[in-house]
């Protein structure tokens, strides 16, 4: 049903395409404003820009760029042209970010930025935040996680499956009630195209699947502990 909403092989291609990059990006939308409090950090006003502009058929690359089929490679991206040194083909907002459990102790929480001074957390000494303004914006998800690091942490979770969690606590919930609705209604909603990405079950080792499964629970374990579910998670 959901596979319905993503109206060509090209949109589903561009669905996958995006959520790699910003696992590998690891640059924050928090959403927006974390992500604009990044890119000051790294020097960057805004957005980098693409070499010759954003690609209509595939937001967030370089029109610069097409995208190509094979039988044995699948889908892949080519250049239309000799591309210089230093083109930027890809650039666009996260959706979800988060800090190496091991940078914890000497990393901003929020904006990952080396602490030269430490804000605490104000109720667990695992985290810390190079200021008060980080401080309020990171205690939006890591109330949630807060009193659960040590779980989280010692359970070896992998900071992809964090990750997944904090797609989670970065929002309330009214934000997941109001995605129900739109995916009822065939609506749009910021969640979908994370919602939407390709799982590749079908290649998936039996082991993964149990991994996979087992980590779900005790996320949702832990964040329905914490909680964040409120009067909904009764
Ligand atoms: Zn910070
Ligand atoms: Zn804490």
């Amino acid at each position: 049903m959901l596979a319905q909403r993503l109206r060509s092989p090209d949109e589903v291609f561009h669905q996958i395409w995006k959520s790699t990059v910003f696992y590998v990006t690891s640059v924050a939308q928090q959403p927006t404003n974390h992500y604009r409090q990044l890119l000051r950090i790294s020097g960057f006003t805004d957005p980098p820009e693409l070499y010759e502009g954003e690609s209509r058929a595939i937001p967030g690359t370089s029109s610069a760029m097409s995208m190509r089929r094979s039988k044995d490679k699948g889908r892949y991206m080519v250049a239309n042209e000799r591309l210089p040194v230093g083109a930027i083909l890809t650039s666009e907002e996260p959706y979800a970010s988060v800090l190496n459990f091991d940078k914890q102790n000497n990393h901003c929480l929020h904006c990952y930025t080396r602490l030269k001074r430490v804000v605490p957390c104000p109720t667990c000494s695992g985290v810390a935040y190079c200021s008060a303004p980080c401080a309020n914006a990171g205690q939006v998800y890591h109330q949630w996680e807060c009193q659960f690091m040590e779980l989280m942490i010692g359970s070896g979770m992998s900071v992809n499956a964090a990750l997944s969690m904090r797609m989670i606590t970065q929002s309330p919930v009214e934000y997941f009630l109001q995605l129900v609705d739109a995916i009822r209604n065939n609506d749009e909603h910021p969640h979908l195209k994370i919602y939407n990405l390709e799982t590749h079950s079908q290649t998936r080792e039996p082991k993964d699947f149990v991994y996979r499964t087992l980590m779900a629970i005790l996320q949702l374990e832990i964040i329905r502990a914490s909680g964040y579910f409120g009067a909904c998670g009764s």
